[in-house]
């Protein structure tokens, strides 16, 4: 029976002199994070947890994050992994939710989660540099069921409170193994990337992913471009892992960085949100690599299609289906739509989730009884079976009984050269029912105005796509991975005197 840290194990065993994980301080061999795991679960054990207990672990993406979450897979608990900008409210929602018997906080986060951690009576450790803790006995790895719950991650969703995902040991095993296959990842490769481990991209295709090649993985505390763009260099990345906001902003930081900087770097893997082809075309072009697309959810352990490696990037499509896992589109009777129809995107296969924790009639109201899960996602299949993401059905507009998608508005906005960052929503209107609103982060020192705006869309989009209302921010809201965050965007319409 299998453990979420068998990949590890292996390469342990095999390579034990193999980089697993780099930082800007000493790297981790797969030997050392081996034995740091299985003292970290020494340490759990003789706090009196084992199978199937909850642990929240709030770290940022650094070694010592994976130490205490293997450590945790090691002696078969279940980590509950949560954003480090969570607050006091949101981390003990999650708490109790999850019924967490310990918490783990990196101490550089200060004391705000032990303080909660001590207000609802749970006991919390600080996790520090290097991991070190006292460990009597190590304890063996638990060999578990494959449908055990290993990992719960809490997504919002559209209502409600967040829902916990429960990705399960065969989930996560399975998604690493697909993860590196359809990224052709070796044991040779040097994968980098700025996403947090705590979110299921960074978790599932890239922390799980690298340890089933065996290649190394350089990561972040946290993301910024210039901290990115020096990471490429030092370590020759050959792979990157990111959203679309990142590679955005590397493209403004890149300053006199060319694409002869980063010989080894051959592929760069985007998902979490749409990838304007703008952003693409010019990413290619200024580092030199290709660019893939994928698709996937929280629910999905972060998978569900993605691009060819050997046929390049088929820009505005996220691939097809990954090996392993079916995707469908269905009409909102749950019938199979053709090619070239727009439908809900359903996906059924190993990776997933069991279920939402302790959230029955959720879990019932998102996987059918034959196990297909409603991924809430508008997509069509073109006739190479290539899936193209219209939106979110949360986030379709609909100005006047005719559907505005806003990703095809913001290709447009991104097409402007003083657009940052462009992201469209419906608001509310008396006449239309909903209207059109751009919310825009312009180029510093641009004067680009609303009228501009509209014009420049005048020319490329149908009248009722066009946006009648432009918010200019210094900031969009952003998710956890980077990601645009649209429910936060203030839908207030400038115009009117507030
Ligand atoms: P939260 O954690 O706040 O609930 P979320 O709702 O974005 O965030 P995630 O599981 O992080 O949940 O993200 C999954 C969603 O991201 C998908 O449902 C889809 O809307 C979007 N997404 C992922 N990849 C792509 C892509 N390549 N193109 C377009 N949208 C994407």
């Amino acid at each position: 029976m299998p453990n979420l840290l068998d990949p590890v194990t292996r390469h342990a065993a095999a390579s034990p002199a193999r980089i697993a994980l780099r930082t800007d301080t000493e790297p981790w061999t797969y030997a050392d994070l081996y034995d740091a795991s299985l003292r970290y679960a020494g340490a759990l054990s003789a706090e009196g947890l084992g199978t199937g207990d909850r642990v929240l672990l709030v770290a940022p993406s650094l070694p010592e994050f994976v130490v205490a979450y293997m450590g945790i897979q090691a002696l078969g608990g279940i980590v509950v992994t949560v954003n480090t900008m969570s607050t006091a409210a949101e981390i003990e929602y999650y708490l109790t939710d999850s019924g967490t018997r310990l918490v783990i906080g990196w101490h550089g986060l200060g004391t705000a989660v032990a303080d909660v951690a001590r207000a609802v009576g749970i006991p919390h450790w600080f996790l520090r540099p290097g991991a070190r803790v006292d460990a009597a006995q190590i304890p063996v790895v638990v060999d578990r069921p494959a449908t055990d719950t290993a990992a719960i991650l809490y997504t919002s969703g559209t209502t409600g409170k967040p829902k916990g995902a429960q990705l399960t040991v065969g989930n996560l095993l399975a998604a690493g193994e697909i993860a590196s296959t359809v990224g052709r990842a070796t044991a040779a490769d040097r994968t980098g990337t700025g996403l947090p481990l705590f979110h299921v991209f960074g978790q599932a295709s890239v922390m799980m992913s690298t340890f089933t090649s065996g290649g190394s993985l350089s990561l972040l505390g946290r993301f910024t471009p210039d901290g990115m763009i020096d990471m490429m260099r030092r370590d020759d990345l050959t792979m990157m892992v990111g959203v679309p906001t990142m590679w955005n902003a590397m493209l403004h930081a890149a300053g006199d960085a060319d694409a002869a900087d980063f010989a080894h770097l051959r592929v760069a893997v985007s998902g979490g949100a749409s990838l304007p082809g703008e952003i693409a075309r010019s990413f290619e072009a200024r580092f030199g690599c290709t660019i893939l697309e994928g698709y996937g959810l929280t629910e999905t352990t972060a998978l569900g299609t993605f691009n060819d490696v050997d046929r390049g990037g088929k820009i505005g499509f996220v691939g097809g289906a990954v090996p392993r896992l079916e995707v469908d589109i269905r009409d909102p009777k749950g019938s199979p739509c053709p090619a070239g129809t727009v439908g809900e995107v359903y996906i059924k296969g190993e990776t997933v989730m069991k279920g939402y924790w302790n959230r029955p009639d959720a879990t019932a109201a998102a996987i059918t009884t034959d196990g297909w899960f409603r991924t809430g996602d508008l997509g069509e299949f073109d006739t190479d079976n290539d899936l193209r993401i219209v939106d979110r059905l949360k986030d379709l507009i609909i100005r006047g009984g005719y559907n505005v998608y806003p990703g095809e508005v913001e290709e447009v906005l991104y097409q402007h050269p003083d657009i940052i960052e462009a992201a469209v929503v419906g608001v509310p209107d008396d006449h239309y029912g909903e209207e059109v609103m751009a919310v825009v982060t312009r180029r510093p020192g641009s004067e680009l105005t609303d009228q501009e705006i509209e014009a420049w869309s005048r020319e490329k989009l149908s009248a009722y796509k066009i946006p009648r209302i432009v918010r200019f921010v210094d900031q969009l809201p952003k998710g956890a991975t980077g990601k645009i965050l649209k429910r936060d965007i203030d839908r207030n319409d400038p115009r009117k005197a507030s």
